[in-house]
């Protein structure tokens, strides 16, 4: 996931892409605007990639469902900011440590979500406590 500041000016090729902390991947790109709930969208990937697992590693298998459960927590705003650093560690135990790119593509969107969005999931979560106050 990347701002459009980054998009303006970067290159579609993949050592541009992974320096800024994406990667090409399929080449297939999404453009979300400002309407877009950024939470939510990032949400419904990962309920995606929970889907797709083969179960065959752990990571993928429980860490995906996991990543699933706590980001439609973070899209209501009903959790704790600490629990964004927790995500967070819980992509790095997943990237890397598991046999095929699905267990990575579960994780880089979250991680994305947080390195440039991290101020829209606290506002949620404050929001989501100022209601239930
Ligand atoms: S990373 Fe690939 S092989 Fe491992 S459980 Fe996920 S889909 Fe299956």
């Amino acid at each position: 996931m990347l701002p459009k500041g980054v998009c303006d000016s970067i290159h579609m090729d993949f050592d541009s892409l992974r320096e800024a902390g994406s990667g090409l991947g399929t080449a297939g790109v999404i453009v979300m605007d400002k309407d877009t709930d950024l939470i939510y969208a990032i949400c419904r990937l990962s309920q995606f990639y929970m889907h797709e697992s083969c179960g065959q590693c752990t990571p993928c298998r429980e860490g995906s469902g996991w990543l699933w459960r706590v980001m439609k927590r973070m899209v209501a705003g009903n959790a704790t900011v600490d629990e964004i650093d927790m995500l967070w560690d819980v992509t790095k135990e997943i990237e890397g440590h598991t046999i095929c790119a699905l267990g990575d593509a579960a994780a880089w969107p979250i991680q994305g979500l947080i390195r440039h969005f991290r101020p829209e999931m606290e506002k949620r979560i404050m929001e989501y406590r100022k209601r239930a106050a």
